[in-house]
């Protein structure tokens, strides 16, 4: 965990987040501000800063976090019309909080390519 991290913070319950979503290895809960009828975040309980951080050895949570976007799909009812898992990383691909999370957006028709 690291202590200066607003995601670490939601994990630990320090901060208040909409949870839909945990298990050992992976967090989720409503994005504050959804950009899709459906917008969850899945983060790692490893505080991991970003995708080009993640070694061989976190795989099991990359693993666990696309298992967990299964269910949350089905839970939410997105699974059959379909959805969209982003990660953004870095500064130039949109990247605000340095902490690695994966959007699942769904809910509606989305866009390609985005913004
Ligand atoms: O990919 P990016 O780093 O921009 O995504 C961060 C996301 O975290 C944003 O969609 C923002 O709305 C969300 N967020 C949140 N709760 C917070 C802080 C940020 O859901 N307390």
């Amino acid at each position: 965990m690291s202590t200066d991290c607003i995601f670490c913070k939601i994990i630990e319950g320090q901060i208040p987040s909409k949870k839909v979503y945990e298990d050992d290895m992976v967090y989720a809960f409503h994005d504050i501000s959804p950009a899709a009828p459906v917008h969850i975040l899945l983060i790692p309980k490893k505080h991991i800063s970003s995708a080009m951080e993640l070694e061989l050895a976190d795989m099991e949570y990359v693993k666990q976090i696309h298992l967990a976007a299964q269910k949350i799909a089905k839970q939410l009812g997105i699974d059959e019309k379909g959805f969209r898992i982003v990660n953004n990383c870095g500064k130039d691909g949109g990247q605000t909080v340095s902490h690695l999370h994966y959007h699942l957006l769904g809910g509606r028709n989305l866009n390609w390519p985005p913004g």
